[in-house]
């Protein structure tokens, strides 16, 4: 058996967050900067380059994979590494903005992936153009139904920005009353070309307190590696969490790595740089000392939301969350 991934602080990395493909047919304002900037096709990882990095990954003791983008399903390898991933040890989950996986329910059953987050920051479908520049609410939220109906494990990902979706917190814990879903409402986080703001986002403390403003609510045990604080309201069918990247950052259970769409490696969301795995892979070379030693240099945090706030980094689209 391999070493596990272990950095300075003694932080084991068992958790693979794949970003599929950088583009996405939605254009959030939080996430995809106006101008994007895409990587050049020739460097992005061909299906094989993937199968590869990840193979290395989990021989390195990576137990989760996260499937992630830009918009994974818009990959058009999408199943067969699916399918790929469903002949390895680990456990599979996937980031998507829910508006093409009707297309996918039969594959993701084939293949196991069961736990999927799926982004929509409102519930009202003029609000949704606005905020993602694109049409799409009504099949976003017909293929969340769908997903539940189909006996996945639905989680909704909610950005709250302050001024633009922040009065329909109540009404996100309110779904839970009859929907078996986990609402979780994430802090709004600073990258590249996304008009970060401390003003437009929403602490934790304050999400949380305005929803204690008309429920009582309990708290839900959390996982060791977990980013949410989860909760309920008694009686509810589903739950609710809050992630709170910005405020009261889990840097110290943080098992997370980042692997990119053109096959660079990231040690944090918050790194102002990355590691390409991708090019010593096509010169013939062993890339598992640089995992290693991207893995050993990883910062004990992220420093804190004003460190990060003026920090170099991509595009959040082109990472993958
Ligand atoms: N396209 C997929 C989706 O939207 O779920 C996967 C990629 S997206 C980058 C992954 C997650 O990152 C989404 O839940 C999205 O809301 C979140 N996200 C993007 N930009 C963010 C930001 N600036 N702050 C906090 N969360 C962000
Ligand atoms: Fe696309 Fe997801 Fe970013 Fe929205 S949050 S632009 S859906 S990658």
């Amino acid at each position: 058996m391999n070493q596990p991934l272990t950095d300075g602080f003694g932080r084991q990395h068992t958790y693979l967050r794949v970003s599929l493909v950088e583009k996405c047919n939605l254009r959030c304002r939080y996430c995809m900067p106006e101008e994007p900037e895409w990587t050049p096709g020739h460097q992005l990882c061909t299906t094989e380059e993937l199968l590869l990095l990840m193979d290395t990954f989990i021989k390195l003791g990576v137990t989760k994979v996260r499937l992630t983008g830009g918009e994974p399903t818009m990959r058009k390898d999408f199943t067969r590494i699916l399918a790929w991933l469903s002949r390895q040890d680990v456990e599979l989950s996937m980031t998507t903005n829910g508006t093409l996986i009707h297309r996918f329910i039969d594959d993701l059953k084939r293949y196991g992936l069961y736990k999927l987050n799926v982004s929509l920051d409102t519930l009202n479908p003029v609000r949704f153009e606005e905020m993602t520049r694109r049409t799409g609410f009504h099949k976003v939220l017909e293929n969340i139904h769908l997903l539940i109906d189909e006996g996945f494990d639905v989680k909704v990902n909610a950005v709250i920005l302050r001024g633009q979706n922040d009065d329909e917190i109540i009404d996100f814990v309110e779904w839970t009353r009859v929907m078996p879903l986990s609402v979780r409402f994430i802090e709004f986080m600073p990258f590249s070309g996304n008009k970060w703001d401390d003003d437009v986002m929403v602490p934790f403390a304050e999400i949380k307190s305005r929803i204690e403003e008309s429920y009582a609510i309990e708290k839900i045990p959390d996982g060791p590696n977990d980013t949410t604080k989860h909760y309920r309201v008694s009686g509810f069918r589903g739950n609710f969490g809050i992630i709170s990247s910005m405020t009261e950052h889990f840097c110290g259970s943080c098992n997370r790595i980042r692997l990119l769409a053109n096959g660079a490696m990231k040690n944090c969301l918050f790194s102002d740089s990355e590691t390409s795995l991708l090019e010593p892979l096509r010169r013939g070379e062993d890339v598992e000392p640089v995992i290693r030693e991207v893995i050993a240099r990883k910062h004990a945090t992220h420093g804190g939301r004003f460190a990060i706030a003026g920090r170099e980094n991509r595009s959040m689209v082109t990472i993958g969350g």
